[in-house]
């Protein structure tokens, strides 16, 4: 069962795991992004409704997004700038990939969780939930 299963284990299932098509919901929607490319930037237009839906501080999702494609970029107001050209749906699929590590419990699977960093090369997921505290490949 899934909760016998080593946390190694579900990190390696949860990579395998690429969404294609929507975003995964639940208990929970999170607006899918709404991406924009202009010259040679990539816009995410409802960026902090996006966070705001999957209860995220917009830095840290912008920090995962940038060191996963590798890029720089930053905030404006509401929406994230990204330098680069990236499709939405590279865009969408990572957003996918940090709800399913980073926001849902892998125990219990709620989305009523909280992302802290302990301390530099620690980070941790905590479910509001069921309680369970999840050591997460940090970003
Ligand atoms: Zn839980």
């Amino acid at each position: 069962m899934e909760r016998q299963l080593e946390y190694s284990t579900l990190l390696e299932r949860a990579y395998k795991m690429i969404p294609s098509r929507s975003l995964v919901r639940e208990r929970f929607e999170v607006e899918e992004p709404e991406v924009m490319v202009t010259g040679k930037r990539t816009f995410i237009l409802n960026f902090k409704k996006v966070c705001d839906d999957m209860n995220r501080e917009p830095e840290v999702l912008l920090r995962y997004l940038l060191k996963e494609l590798g890029a720089s970029g930053n905030r404006e107001e509401d929406v994230a700038v990204i330098y680069g050209v990236f499709s939405p749906k590279m865009i969408k699929e990572l957003i996918n990939l940090f709800l399913k590590n980073y926001v849902y419990c892998p125990v219990c699977g709620s989305p009523d969780t909280i992302l802290r960093r302990e301390e530099r090369k620690l980070m941790q997921l905590r479910c509001m939930a069921c309680g369970a505290l999840t050591p997460v490949k940090p970003f």
